[in-house]
């Protein structure tokens, strides 16, 4: 036989060795096929964006590109779709996508659905108003006010029922549609993660800030597949090297660095 035909056959053997090594269905063995399919957001400046060229840009597309590199697939091997706030659980499940890398709150609800790997990064709750608006300092501020907040995200529910019980709710499914409702008076208040906040800030720095007090602790986790402890292990090695290599540090800089959003400390990888 011709050696190259050999060292064909050696590397197809040594393909099919290395994919039949994880089980069928899990995110090792999807990856072993250098692709992925990622579920991110299109519209959260700093974090994820899909810009007018068709690129994608962020903190949360940078920690995606690291942790798919880490399992052996490379930026052109991933397909990102979007996910919104609330189709994040269903997006995994259905196996619409492999992984969720989106803002992605550790809570002990999401876990009976679906897995995290992480957490990556750390912020909280906090409010955005307009610039004119000195009334608004802070949850408890907001009854008889119109509170918008997005569907599926941490609830706006939680500012009613701990600060203030006659505020009144207002939901889109996506958070610019709560930010354009904000600029043209239609509600007075958009609440979710000061990071987040922080980007719609860059974008309308003479009409609106953050108040900055945040009520909640969020951390982000990448959401996965239940019932896959290989595939958590292997993001959670990986956002362990992203941060101690100072490629997390960089990313944040980049990204956020724009809004002033203070950078806080890496987290502790604690999801088992
Ligand atoms: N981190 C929060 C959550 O996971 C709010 C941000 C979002 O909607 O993505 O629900």
């Amino acid at each position: 036989m011709p050696l190259v035909r050999v060292i064909a056959a050696l590397l197809l053997l040594a393909g099919l060795v290395a994919c039949s090594s994880h089980a069928p269905g899990t995110l090792l063995h999807q990856a072993d096929s250098g692709r992925l399919t990622i579920g991110i957001r299109f519209d959260q400046p700093g974090l994820a964006e899909h810009t007018l060229d068709g690129r994608f840009t962020g903190f949360d597309v940078d920690v995606a590109e690291y942790v798919a590199g880490a399992l052996g697939v490379p930026p052109s091997g991933i397909t990102w779709r979007e996910t919104t706030s609330s189709t994040r659980e269903t997006d995994l499940t259905s196996g619409t996508v492999d992984l969720v890398v989106a803002t992605y709150s550790i809570t002990d609800a999401r876990k009976e659905v679906i897995s995290f790997a992480g957490p990556y990064f750390e912020t909280g709750q906090d409010l955005l108003v307009r610039r004119s608006d000195n009334t608004i300092t802070g949850p408890e501020t907001l009854n008889g006010r119109r509170l918008c907040s997005v569907a599926g995200s941490t609830p706006a529910q939680e500012v009613k029922a701990r600060f203030a019980q006659a505020v009144e709710l207002v939901e889109y499914p996506r958070y610019p549609d709560c930010v354009t409702a904000l600029l043209a008076g239609q509600v007075d208040a958009i609440t979710t993660d000061g990071v987040i906040l922080a980007g719609y800030v860059t974008q309308n720095p003479e009409l609106l800030k953050v108040v900055g007090k945040p009520f909640s602790t969020e951390r982000y986790g990448i959401g996965l597949r239940k019932n896959d402890p290989d595939g958590q292990r292997a993001l959670n090695d990986a956002i362990q090297r992203m941060i101690s290599s100072g490629s997390w540090l960089d990313s944040l800089r980049t990204n956020l660095g724009p809004s002033g959003y203070p950078l806080p400390v890496p987290p502790a990888v604690t999801e088992r």
